[in-house]
C-alpha cells in the first residue's frame, strides 16, 4: 500500500496532467435522469445507455411520469440499453418509491439514494458525484482495478476500495478523484495489457497483480 505521502503524490501527478477533469459541454446534471442512467447502464456500452435515456426521457423524464408508465412501455423504450425487462421492473419500483417516500425528488444522502429499489453504492455514488456535485469517488471496475494496483487501496471489494478512497484522498483531489481513476483504467492502465512504458504514474506505482503490461 502507498502510504499518505505517495496517495498525495499520486493525485498530484493526475492533477498537473488533467487540472479541469470535470469539464464537461452538457452542464450540470439532473438528479432523476443520472440515477436512471446509471441503471440503464448496467452491463451496457455508453452508447446504449443513451439511446434508451432518449427513448425513455421523450415519454417520462420525472419520477411521477415514470411510475404512471405500463411496464411494457418502458420495457419497448430500453430495449437498447438490454436486460430491459429487468430494468424495466427496476425502474418502476424506484419511480414509486421517489413518488411514495419522497415527494417525487431524488434524495440528497448516500444512504437515501441506497434505500431505493436497485440502488447500490456505486449507483448512489454516481448520483452524488455528477448530479448533487459531492467530492465522492464512484468506485466502478476501472476505478476498482486501477486504485488496486496502484496501492490506493487494497481492499477486496469495490465498496470497501470506495471507503478507503474517502479515508484516503486528500480533500482537494476530492471531486477529480473518480474521473482521474476512472479514465486512466480505460485508456492506459486497461484491465489486460496495461500500458506502463506510457503511464505517468510508472514510478509512484506499486503495480499490484499486473502481470502483462505492455
Ligand atoms: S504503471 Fe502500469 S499498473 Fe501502474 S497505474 Fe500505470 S499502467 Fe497501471
Amino acid at each position: 500500500m502507498l502510504d499518505d505521502a505517495g496517495v498525495e503524490a499520486v493525485f498530484e501527478r493526475f492533477a498537473t496532467a488533467d487540472p479541469d477533469p470535470d469539464w464537461s459541454p452538457k452542464g450540470p446534471r439532473d438528479p432523476f435522469k443520472t440515477l436512471v442512467g446509471v441503471v440503464l447502464s448496467a452491463r451496457t456500452q455508453g452508447v446504449n445507455t443513451e439511446k434508451a435515456a432518449r427513448q425513455l426521457f421523450a415519454l417520462a423524464d420525472t419520477p411521477g411520469a415514470l411510475a404512471a408508465l405500463p411496464l411494457p412501455e418502458i420495457a419497448a423504450r430500453i430495449v437498447p440499453a438490454g436486460l430491459y425487462n429487468q430494468k424495466a421492473k427496476g425502474l418502476k419500483a424506484m419511480a414509486e418509491a421517489l413518488v411514495r417516500d419522497h415527494g417525487g425528488r431524488v434524495p440528497g444522502t448516500r444512504e437515501g439514494l441506497m434505500d431505493l429499489p436497485g440502488v447500490g453504492r456505486k449507483s448512489a455514488d454516481i448520483v452524488l458525484r455528477f448530479a448533487l456535485r459531492h467530492p465522492v469517488c464512484a468506485v466502478d471496475t476501472h476505478v476498482f482495478r486501477v486504485s488496486r494496483r496502484l496501492g490506493l487501496a487494497a481492499s477486496p471489494t469495490p465498496d470497501k476500495v470506495a471507503d478507503e478512497l474517502a479515508r484516503r484522498t486528500p480533500e482537494r483531489f476530492g471531486m477529480g478523484a473518480h474521473l482521474w481513476l476512472f479514465r486512466h483504467g480505460r485508456d492506459v492502465c486497461r484491465g489486460r495489457r496495461p500500458r506502463c512504458v506510457a503511464c505517468l504514474l510508472e514510478d509512484l506505482c506499486e503495480k499490484n497483480g499486473v502481470r502483462d503490461a505492455v
